[in-house]
């Protein structure tokens, strides 16, 4: 039975559609009509309605399920594939919740979970229970960013940082907008692609608050996400002090091809989103099947080249760790 939004309470309720998400792989299998061999991971299913009704009933190589379904593969141990391949949890002289790969901006793991479980996440073994912050840990952290002068830029990353009450974010926000030497806020967020309506007239309403531009980089994979219903919230936020970015993961089965990301450069296009990166995956234990090398990565990005203007091809990327900025290749 498929969960009906067509209420005007449950529609502006992004709340309700995480809490009655599909966690239950046979759920799951009952919704999509789909058999699924017995396997329990401990990075648990999550996929709530508004993302599950894009899937195509019957399909196990749907390209959306392949991003959310927990599959055998994973308990394959496979040399290179390990916990923290990003060296996130390496301890730091900085405040908790605070991370600073590059000069000049700093990252905050701001929530500790997200709207949807994806499988090949760089942060699915992230010690999230020991990273919450509580009040007094908020306030370290903002007063470690007031007084770094040599910071511009700060990052909310996760989890998902509009899993956030909207109250929350706005005093977030309130409070780095009296930080003179930070120039942009960036949010990093898959939420509004699963839930679009998460984008709701209070989040909007902190967004036009905020002094600082505001940088959204979502996550999309695959034309398929980018429905009707994810353009009209989106568009939403587009406004004179927000940039709408796009950061895809190159994914075995689901986007590696240039058919694939040349509709998907379009779609974002036409929602008012730049293609910016497209990450070559991080070598996660469980995620192995989700490999797609440099070199395809190169030659997928050669062809884009050849069906898209140059400010739709997004930049192939990997992040490795100890470098002053993220690797690129050139082409
Ligand atoms: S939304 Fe992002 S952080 Fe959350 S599980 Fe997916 S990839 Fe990981």
């Amino acid at each position: 039975m498929r969960v009906s939004t067509k209420s005007k309470f449950l529609e502006h309720n992004w709340n309700w559609h995480l809490k009655n998400a599909v966690r239950d792989p046979n759920r799951l299998a009952t919704e999509l009509e789909i058999s699924l061999s017995d396997f329990k991971s401990d990075f648990p299913l999550l996929v709530p309605f508004p993302y599950l009704n894009r899937i195509q009933k019957g399909d196990l190589n749907d390209p959306l399920l392949l991003q959310v379904l927990p599959k055998v593969e994973e308990e394959t141990e496979v040399s290179g594939y390990i916990l923290d391949p990003l060296q996130e949890q390496k301890p730091t002289n900085l405040p908790k919740g605070l991370i600073q790969k590059y000069r000049r901006r700093a990252l905050i793991v701001a929530a500790a979970a997200c709207g949807i479980n994806c499988r090949y996440c760089f942060r699915r073994h992230f010690p999230y229970d020991q990273s919450r912050l509580d009040q007094q840990k908020w306030q370290d952290l903002l007063e470690h960013v007031s007084l770094d002068k040599t910071l511009r830029e700060i990052i909310f990353s996760g989890g998902d940082p509009l899993i956030l009450p909207d109250k929350f974010l706005e005093n977030l926000i309130l409070r780095l907008n009296e930080i003179k030497h930070i120039n942009t806020i960036r949010i990093h967020t898959r939420l509004p692609v699963v839930i679009p309506n998460r984008i709701n007239p209070r989040l909007i309403s902190w967004v036009k608050k905020s002094r600082k531009k505001l940088v959204f980089v979502f996550h999309l994979n695959h034309p398929n996400e980018l429905n009707d219903e994810v353009r009209k919230y989106i568009t939403k936020i587009k406004l004179n002090n927000t940039v709408l970015l796009n950061q895809s993961v190159l994914l075995k089965g689901v986007n590696n091809s240039s058919k694939v990301l040349t509709s998907l450069s379009e779609k974002l296009f036409e929602a008012g989103i730049l293609p910016y990166y497209l990450h070559l995956l991080d070598p996660i234990k469980g995620t192995s099947h989700f490999f797609v090398s440099a070199s395809e990565g190169m030659k997928i990005i050669e062809d884009l080249k050849g069906h898209l203007p140059g400010y739709l091809v997004p930049r192939l990327a990997q992040e490795i760790p100890g470098l002053d900025s993220k690797k690129t290749f050139f082409y």
